[in-house]
């Protein structure tokens, strides 16, 4: 997962391990399946991959993996 070019024309760099442009996004009850113990590797199985556009701030949200078109929501009031 090299790059995602966004609505913006901003080309997001994903090539970083960890990125600071990718966020990791779990149900609040999957979460809990965690609470005493974290398996790191299991426990990232579960997220759904979500990329940041820095510069408007755009949500890309991988709900079907990365294969699949994401969810793209953006600020009702841009700063
Ligand atoms: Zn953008």
């Amino acid at each position: 997962m090299p790059k995602v070019v966004c609505l913006c024309k901003e080309v997001i760099n994903l090539s970083d391990i960890p990125s600071p442009n990718q966020l990791l996004m779990i149900e609040d009850v999957k979460y809990d399946k965690y609470f005493d113990s974290i398996d790191a590797e299991k426990l990232y199985e579960e997220m759904t991959l979500v990329v940041r556009c820095q510069n408007c701030k755009r949500l890309y949200v991988y709900e079907n993996g990365f294969e699949n078109d994401p969810l793209i929501y953006s600020l009702d009031r841009p700063e």
